[in-house]
């Protein structure tokens, strides 16, 4: 039994993960898919319209990716940063990418807060990036974001990328537009402590933020953990609105 991608690539993603021990004492059976043994490089794209989003919506994700024996080809897209924030988004996306050999940052200067407005330019550049990057699988904003540089991301993700794996992360905010998604990573306790921990040196410029704090972050990944059953307590989860099993 295989899960794949999309009709590019069948067999991407394959293998079914047996049941744990904890999980079988407990009598569940959600059945988990697991990347599978590939054949070749994997592609991850990881979109973010501010410096530290990408940490905060998939952090563990990646953590998770970066332990995971694939061999992986990173993209790193941060779209807009004053001259702190687009510092902060060099090193921390280098911090977390240090051991991986294939690995293209990008930070661009597109005006935080702003990009509806300049809705025909950042479209420019997704269009020049499909060109020269072509993702087995995309991180980006949730598309009912309701920050309006996240939700513009969502919908040139999904405009731009036509026949690609595009999982949407969360980003908390006052806003408050936090949803019901439907596809979790489990995260431990040691990934949980490494994901709130580098977010909260990397990004300092964003400590004054109230929401901006472990407890934010932390209670996020619990409140995941608990509607996906982790054993480790904690998730990260994500809007997968189109996934492709193939069976
Ligand atoms: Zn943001």
């Amino acid at each position: 039994m295989t899960c794949s991608t999309g009709g590019r690539r069948p067999g991407r993603f394959g293998r079914r993960e047996g049941r744990n021990t904890a999980s079988a004492k407990r009598g569940q059976t959600m059945l988990k898919w697991e990347l599978s043994e590939k054949k070749g490089r994997l592609s991850v794209l990881c979109l973010g319209a501010h410096s530290d989003d990408i940490e905060i919506g998939c952090g563990g994700t990646i953590l998770k990716l970066l332990e995971s024996e694939n061999d992986i080809a990173w993209y790193w897209v941060v779209l807009s940063g004053s001259a702190k924030r687009k510092d902060e988004a060099v090193k921390s996306a280098k911090t977390l990418l240090n051991r991986s050999t294939e690995k293209q940052i990008v930070v661009k200067n597109f005006k935080d807060g702003y990009f509806p407005y300049n809705g025909a330019t950042i479209k420019d550049y997704f269009e020049s990036l499909k060109r020269v990057c072509s993702p087995d699988i995309i991180f980006t904003h949730y598309r009912h974001d309701l920050h309006q540089d996240h939700r513009l991301v969502s919908d040139l993700t999904w405009n731009t990328f036509r026949d690609h794996m595009i999982l949407e992360y969360e980003s908390p905010k006052y806003d408050g537009d936090m949803g019901t998604p439907g596809v979790f990573v489990h995260v431990d306790e040691t990934v949980c402590r490494r994901k709130i921990g580098h977010i909260l040196a990397h990004f300092k410029s964003q400590a004054h933020h109230h929401w901006f704090g472990e407890e934010t972050f932390r209670a996020i990944l619990r409140l995941r953990g608990m509607e996906s059953n982790a054993p480790s307590k904690y998730a990260e989860a994500f809007y997968g609105r189109k996934v492709l099993l193939g069976l």
